[in-house]
Parts: structure tokens; sequence; C-alpha cells
């Protein structure tokens, strides 16, 4: 039975072309790359290439590029770099819907002595700007601002917080493992300092990220050792998760002008639907500025875990924002954050599409869906009255 592949947030296939670019890595060409022979010089040669072309997909310099072994080490790399390049300062800035990656990271240095800000946002997801402005002080050692989000897949407005923040000349970090490759990403347009990227969100394999740092920018290393990316993160190179990664940027970049819009068709023709069939529906995330693979839709009074038990029936992999499924114990912060009520919480699922996924995939959701609420609102008092009250638009 084919396996209908809506979970593209928390990892992605590894396309053909990326594991094609890796065997050799994985078989003759084992080389060290720091090895000063030919036979390690030519496994040093990829991982050059494969910089070039990471740097290509978010237009930096190839030297811009550090890679690591996933996007968590590159949050927190760039975090602890920004405080130790500036050790007399003692605040970060944050948001309330960050990855854990970066909100468990400033919840450590607050328990080290730093004060750290996490911003709220609106219930749409949107930050408030003028709410940024006055939350960094002269004691402001980072802002660590994630591009978009990769449960409710809400953008922020980075370009313009990359203003704010560098206008009063503190360190700025994005974590931009969800939007690279999904939407354009140009850093000559947005001032950052750091970005954080991830392999597997694009198609490459789990275990290999990169650290954009623009240059000039104060860094400093977060696994210290060896020489290896020039002394600014040691250990042996993950060299064909490398070569893999860069070649999902290059594939990722060629793809992303049409398929962004035909992946964009097919999760508006699921929300569509859904809004349609499944009377209680409600979007959540701000409908103007989201990632075009994502969408993050409740159903009062049902819990998203038995959608998700009953979509796997019929080998639909989606994934919920309450407790267990998500791998942790407590509802979405995310959906928290964003004032969501509690019993939405519970009935939320998360459909994040990618570029294999077909419309085919998006009609067996929709045949299945308002069949499998039903029957779930069924089972609740609560539901039944729900399931009467009528659909509520986006
Ligand atoms: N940041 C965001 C926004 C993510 O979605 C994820 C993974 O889900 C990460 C960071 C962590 O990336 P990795 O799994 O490569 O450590």
């Amino acid at each position: 039975m084919r396996v209908v592949y809506l979970d593209n947030n928390a990892t992605t296939r590894v396309a053909d072309e990326v594991r094609e670019e890796m065997l050799p890595y994985l078989g003759e060409l084992y080389g060290n790359p720091s090895s000063m022979h030919t036979f390690g010089g030519q496994v040093h040669r990829k991982i050059e290439t494969a910089r070039e072309q990471v740097a290509a997909l978010i237009n930096a310099e190839p030297e811009e590029i550090i890679f690591t072994s996933c996007g968590t080490e590159s949050d927190n790399t760039a975090i602890m770099s920004c405080l130790a390049s500036s050790p007399q300062k003692r605040h970060i800035v944050t948001t309330r819907v960050e990855h854990p990656a970066v909100l468990n990271f400033c919840r450590t240095m607050s328990r080290k002595g730093y004060r750290v800000t996490f911003l709220p946002v609106d219930r749409l997801g949107r930050l408030d700007l003028d709410e940024l402005q006055s939350a960094i002080t002269d004691d402001t050692a980072v802002v660590s601002i994630m591009y978009a989000n990769n449960e409710s897949g809400v953008i922020f407005p980075i370009s313009e917080i990359a203003g704010i923040v560098k206008a009063k000349g503190v360190f700025f970090h994005t974590d931009a493992v969800q939007a690279a490759g999904k939407i354009p990403v140009d850093v000559k347009k947005i001032p950052v300092d750091m970005m954080s990227l991830s392999g597997h969100k694009i198609h490459a394999a789990k275990g290999v990220g990169a650290l954009y740092v623009r240059r000039g920018t104060r860094f400093s290393p977060y696994i210290i050792g060896g020489h290896q990316e020039r002394g600014r993160r040691a250990g042996t190179e993950n060299v064909a998760s490398i070569a893999g990664f860069g070649r999902a940027c290059e594939l990722a970049r060629e793809h992303l002008p049409v398929e962004s819009a035909r992946i964009r068709g097919m999760r508006d023709r699921l929300e569509r639907g859904l809004h349609e069939t499944c009377p209680g529906a409600r979007t959540n995330g701000d409908p103007e500025n989201r990632l075009p693979n994502t969408l993050n839709i409740s159903f009062e009074y049902v819990e998203g875990e038995a959608i998700l038990l009953r979509l796997n029936e019929f080998n639909i992999c989606a994934s919920s924002g309450s407790a267990c499924t998500s791998g942790s114990l407590e509802p979405s912060h995310v959906l928290r954050a964003m004032g969501v009520p509690f019993t939405a919480i519970h009935g939320s699922v998360r459909f994040s599409l990618s570029r294999y996924t077909t419309d085919e995939d998006i009609d067996l959701v929709l045949e299945k869906m308002p069949g499998i609420i039903r029957e779930l609102r069924e089972l609740s008092p609560y539901g039944r009255e729900a399931g009467q009250a009528g659909a509520h638009s986006p």
C-alpha cells in the first residue's frame, strides 16, 4: 500500500539524485578530507562544491557557510557565538514560538543568568514589531527569531525584523530551517548575521545542517577540536551527507519557482476541501504569510491523535499539535502562544506537503477526513454539538 506522506515539516524523503550523490562517499571515496594525499583531496573538493551549492540557495558566499550536524547545532552555535562575542551583555530576545532548538537553548541560558525576553505572537501567529523594538536594550547580546514556523507555517517579516535589530547594533540570528528551499531566501537582501539551515527538511539526509555567518561577523566556535571548517566547527566532516545536502540545495533552487506554486495549489485545495466537508474546522496561522506547503488545521472537540491514528489506517502520515505524537508531553507551545482555544489545540493536525506530494494524495485525504471527523465527533457529546454548528471560514 502506498504511503501518503504529508509530514514533510518533520522530515522529507531523500531525493534519488541526493542518494546518488552520497553513495560514492559511503563506498570507494572514503578518504579523510583533511588528508594531504590526492585520495583525501578529492573528498575535500566535494565538500567545497557542496558549500557552493548550499551558499547559492540563500545567495551567500561559499566561505560564509559552515557545515554542522543539524539545524539544532546551527541554532545553538549561532546564539552561543553571539553571547561569547558580547561577553558584557546579558540579555537575549527571542519569541515564544521558536523551535525547541532555540527555545530550550534560551531557557538553559536563562538558568545560567541571562535575561531572556520571549516575544508573544497574536492569534494569527504574528509578531508585534513595536514590541520587538522596545524589547531590545543596551544589554541585548542577540536577537534570534525564526524565519518560518514549523507548526503553523507562519512566515515572519524577517527583512524588517533584521533591519530593526541591526539598527540597534545587535547580533541577529534567524532559524531558516523551514524556510530555505520552500520560499526564496536571500541573505544579500536581509541584514542577518547568522542563519540556520538543515538538510533533512529539503530532501537531504538526516544529520547534516549549515550555519551561514556573514563575512566579517565575529564568530566563536561551539565545537572545539581540529581545524575543520576553517577552525569554525571541529570534527571530521559527514562527507556523504554534506555532498547530498549540496545536491539537495541545488535541486531545491531548480524546483522552487514552479514547485512552490504547485504545492501551494494542492495545500489550498486541501484546506478548502476540509473547511467545506468538516464542520467546525479552523485554520491556524496567518493566511497571508504562510509557507506554501503547510496547513495547520483544528477540528474542535476531536483529539488530534485520534485523527492521526485513523489517517494512519489509510497510510496517511501527518502530525498533531497535541501531546504524544509530537513527542512532547505538552500541547503545542506554538498554538498556545497564538491563543488557540484548548479544545482546538487538542484537535489540531498539521499537513505538510513536498514536491513529491501528488493530487491523488490530496484526493485521498479529502475522501477520508469527513468520515473520520464525523465518527470521532459521534463519540463525544461536545463533538456532536460542534458537528451541527457548521464550518468556520479560514
Ligand atoms: N528549527 C526548526 C524551525 C525546525 O523545524 C527544526 C526541525 O524540526 C529544527 C530547527 C531542528 O533541525 P534538526 O532536526 O536538523 O536538528
